[in-house]
């Protein structure tokens, strides 16, 4: 395969216009179109990941098989393309500077005066082809975080800069995202912004090719000619990206704009293919057009920041659509469950879903919200924490272990049923040491988890320090909580289930992070499914 072409997503004006989301929507569109595709984004921080950023800070951290600790954004790009993205797809300008500064130490410059341009800057162009030259890719579509003008985005821009000059005429691409606002008192759309961060980006070096304009009113054509005008681009690479019910709708909203057709014309690259895009619509129309409705607790810490959850919120969405049910999140911040009324606040659910977390803030409430529905048979689905809040509920309230606890909570519990694990004991720095990326488990014969798979070897992803102590299996198991899936190799616990129950599971890795458009996770269908069950059942009991 001749190598890669390049696509570079920038944006202007403010951040949190959808970068992620537009470059995934292009992507699916080329990828529909029978070409090979992959995103990466480059992010200008310090961190050398975000793994160590609190959710409140960058939202939800996303994990990849490979076990890289990423931007939420990749996330968007699995579940647009269906295809795995690893380490590789996710780099930021910290590990860019660790890595030259370690090449430094090593004296690979020896003589040299080290600096952003020329070492910094062939850093990132090395990055930024990585993807490209392993002979996979047709198109590498590579975002860069941050919007232009920021300082610590400028070697980025230069990198970019240098690539397009670098490159063949057709190889590399520039879409810069920008926004049009409306100003209600005067009626109009205005381009203003937008002339002002082309011309940043000018400054840097750079005419971007096509212009992605978002904005909450359709443009009319002499705002495309103005734009096309001042931002020196031809009309038809003036791309009006309008507000989406979905962002599922957005891959279909730039295919009626065009812009895949306008990125391939760009590249010198064949056009006349249309994007089969069958599948994707008959998902979209199952999302539109649920015929029932279900509504599930989200139990957390971070519900305050709904892209602490993001992964959760979209494999509900994929879930929802297969079920052709609406699912409705009710968000629960766990500390409000400490309260004495707490089973009143639970009563309207049809599911609850205990999230991940860290730490001892709002444990207490998600063990309640458990109890609850372990007791009145609530569907019941918890993840990686929620898993291990569900097994020391089960041992304080059932097992007869009243002192039970997480080491993670109690240092000193009489019984820490969930412990941290041997080798993390040594670890004494945090960036990238839990037990991350994806690991096999094996299912046992029978349980709800093999019939929900349909098979008995598995592979899922973990983000976690803490266990199921093995030494309370035995007790656990015998007072009805049964362990049905385990690591082969080392016999970790990573999913429970109560047989006796309508539908309890708690599982140690993270399924949504694996659920895309095209393939929803079993273990979130299922669980939508029970929910579904429950609330005919209450129909039946009503009547
Ligand atoms: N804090 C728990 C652990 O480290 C759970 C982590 C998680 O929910 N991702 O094991």
């Amino acid at each position: 395969m001749a190598s890669a072409k390049y696509v570079f997503v920038t944006g202007g004006v403010t951040s949190s216009l959808g970068k992620g989301i537009i470059a995934s929507s292009l992507a699916k569109l080329l990828q529909a179109r029978g070409l090979s595709v992959t995103i990466q984004k480059f992010d200008p921080y310090i961190n050398i990941d975000p793994g160590t950023l609190n959710p409140y800070e960058h939202g939800e951290c996303y994990v990849t098989d490979d076990g890289a600790e990423t931007d939420l954004d990749l996330g968007h790009y699995e579940r647009f393309l269906n295809i795995p993205t690893s380490q590789a797809n996710n780099v930021t300008t910290g590990r860019i500077y660790n890595s030259v500064i370690t090449k430094e130490r090593e004296g690979a410059y020896l003589g040299k005066t080290v600096q952003v341009i020329p070492h910094i800057t062939d850093e990132i162009k090395r990055n930024f082809r990585l993807l490209g030259e392993t002979g996979k890719y047709d198109i590498v579509i590579t975002e860069i975080g941050g919007c232009v003008g920021d300082i610590e985005s400028l070697p980025f821009i230069e990198a970019v800069r240098q690539m397009n000059w670098d490159a063949g005429p057709d190889d590399v691409i520039v879409i810069h995202l920008t926004l049009i606002p409306y100003l209600k008192t005067a009626g109009e759309l205005k381009t203003k912004p937008t002339q002002h961060s082309v011309k940043s980006l000018l400054e840097s070096g750079i005419q971007p090719d096509i212009l992605v304009c978002r904005t909450e009113h359709p443009l009319p054509h002499d705002i495309r000619k103005k734009l096309a005008l001042f931002c020196n681009v031809h009309i038809n690479s003036v791309i009006e990206s309008l507000d989406a019910e979905t962002i599922y709708d957005v891959p279909l909203m730039m295919k009626r704009e065009k812009l895949d057709e306008q990125v391939l014309v760009k590249l010198g690259l064949p056009h006349d293919r249309e994007p089969a895009m069958d599948g994707w619509k008959e998902f979209l129309g199952r999302l539109k057009n649920p015929l029932e409705e279900v509504t599930i607790g989200l139990v957390g810490k971070y519900v305050e920041l709904r892209d602490a959850y993001k992964s959760i919120a979209e494999a509900f969405v994929h879930a929802g659509a297969q079920n052709e049910c609406k699912v409705n999140i009710r968000w629960i911040q766990s500390e409000t469950l400490n309260r004495e009324d707490y089973r009143e606040m639970l009563d309207e659910l049809d599911g609850i879903l205990v999230a991940p977390g860290f730490g001892e803030r709002g444990i207490e409430g998600k063990i309640s919200a458990i109890r609850y529905a372990r007791e009145t048979g609530l569907p019941f689905f918890g993840i990686c924490l929620g898993m291990q809040c569900a097994v020391v509920e089960f041992a304080r309230n059932v097992a007869g272990l009243p002192e039970a606890a997480s080491t993670e909570m109690n240092r000193n519990t009489a019984h820490p049923v969930i412990d941290m694990m041997e080798d993390q004991k040594k670890i004494t720095t945090k960036g990238g040491t839990m037990r991350l990326g994806a690991y096999p488990c094996d299912l046992r014969k029978g349980s709800k988890a093999s019939l929900i798979y349909g098979k008995t070897r598995i592979s899922e992803r973990h983000r976690h320090r803490y266990e199921f102590n093995n030494a309370y299996l035995e007790a656990l198991e015998a007072a009805g909580m049964h362990a049905t899936g385990v690591n082969p190799d080392t016999g970790l616990v990573e999913i429970v289930e109560l047989p006796d129950h309508p539908w309890f599971v708690g599982v140690q890795f993270h399924p949504e992070l694996k659920s895309t458009v095209m393939n929803p996770h079993p273990l979130f269908v299922r669980f939508v499914r029970a929910a579904m069950e429950h609330v005919s059942n209450k129909r039946l009991v009503a009547k």
